[in-house]
């Protein structure tokens, strides 16, 4: 009998035929583009990602030219995609590579992790594909392969499951072709062991796995236990002035929405006047609550009630500050703007 070809073998033979050669982060390969990618990649689809990428790229081409930027233009470009920490995470490591390393990526996992928002899997990404080192990658694509094919038990969240799977990514790792098989594996997840659908019958390494076996390979990964999820309120005041442009006000860089631009927020909506009294000496000409709806955060859902508010006159001589301003939404500012505003915006009348 022949020996059965080794996982990666399997693995990088259907890579060859059938994975994907021509997304954008494949051409031009630094470890400047992997690590964007990566960052982007995490918990957001390659589909998603494609135009995001490309827009960053034509707008930051190089490391130096993204620590250069202000975090605003940063986080502008990442207005949709959600998970803002990684978007400022980004532009701090960006920043030490350029003041402290002379604009070049370390060479090795426990350096590159130093990096804000660079943990193990994106340095062994990074060192792999740009490096051209032998390294280990486990993003979320990974994990599912390699929990369903070795059926590991568990919540990869928890540290004995992480653990285990560290060991498989070991074990199935080659040194040969290493970029290939980190390239072959992640696009193996993502197109055909995928959450809800697992494509089994297109898969080069059904033949021993556990999972696929067992009957049901969605079973893998364990899902992570629920808890109920607490429910806050907020009004949101969506101010404006007679020429129609809408007062927004910057979040704090720590918190929900950090550095990104949101409407100013109150308890309740009776409190709505009391604010632009106070802040320009203005009663409101009207005030419209709209429907409210809900956005959820990984630790709690937050119930939004809008409500928008006509100025009768120009706020006159108070000035906007760095963190304050009139968002003209025919000619937009270009900040970040946090997606349910971005949202909102687009839904108030045309002035
Ligand atoms: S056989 Fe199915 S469950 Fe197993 S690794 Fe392949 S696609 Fe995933």
């Amino acid at each position: 009998m022949p020996d059965t070809p080794t996982f990666a073998a399997r693995v990088l033979e259907w890579f060859d035929r059938h994975g994907r050669k021509d997304l954008p982060w494949q051409r031009d390969i630094s470890p400047y583009r992997v690590w964007v990618s990566e960052i982007m990649l995490q918990q957001t689809q390659v589909g998603t990602v494609i135009p995001y990428f490309e827009h960053f790229m034509t707008a930051f081409p190089t490391v130096q030219a993204l620590a250069a930027a202000p975090v605003d233009e940063v986080l502008h470009l990442w207005t949709g995609l959600g998970y803002y920490a990684r978007a400022r995470n980004l532009h701090r490591a960006a920043g030490i590579v350029c003041s402290e390393l002379a604009g070049r990526f370390p060479d090795t996992v426990e350096e590159l992790c130093e990096l804000p928002g660079v943990g193990p899997s994106t340095a062994g990404a990074i060192l792999s594909i740009a490096g051209g080192q032998r390294a280990l990658i486990l993003d979320g694509n990974v994990k599912r392969v390699l929990a369903r094919h070795g059926a590991v038990a568990g919540w990869p969240g928890r540290a004995a499951v992480q653990k285990q799977l560290w060991e498989l990514a070991q074990r199935h790792t080659p040194v040969q072709r290493n970029a290939a098989y980190s390239q072959a594996i992640m696009d193996l997840g993502a197109t055909v062991c995928t959450r809800s659908a697992p494509a089994c019958a297109r898969c080069p390494v059904r033949g021993d796995c556990r999972a696929l076996a067992q009957g049901e390979p969605t079973r893998y990964p364990a899902k992570k236990p629920r808890k109920a999820l607490p429910v806050r309120q907020t009004v949101f005041l969506m101010i404006r002035d007679p020429e129609g442009a809408v007062w927004l006000e910057r979040r704090p860089a720590r918190g929900i929405w950090g550095g990104l631009w949101c409407f100013p927020q109150v308890e309740r909506t009776a409190e709505a006047a009391g604010w632009c009294i106070d802040r320009w000496g203005l009663e409101p000409a009207a005030v419209q609550p709209w429907d409210s709806f809900r956005h959820t955060f990984s630790h709690y859902h937050l119930a939004i009630l809008p409500v928008q508010i006509s100025l009768p006159g120009s706020p006159g001589a108070v000035m906007a500050g760095s963190d304050q301003l009139w968002y003209n939404t025919r000619k937009p500012a270009a900040i970040g703007l946090a997606a349910p505003v971005a949202a909102l915006i687009r839904r108030l009348p045309r002035p």
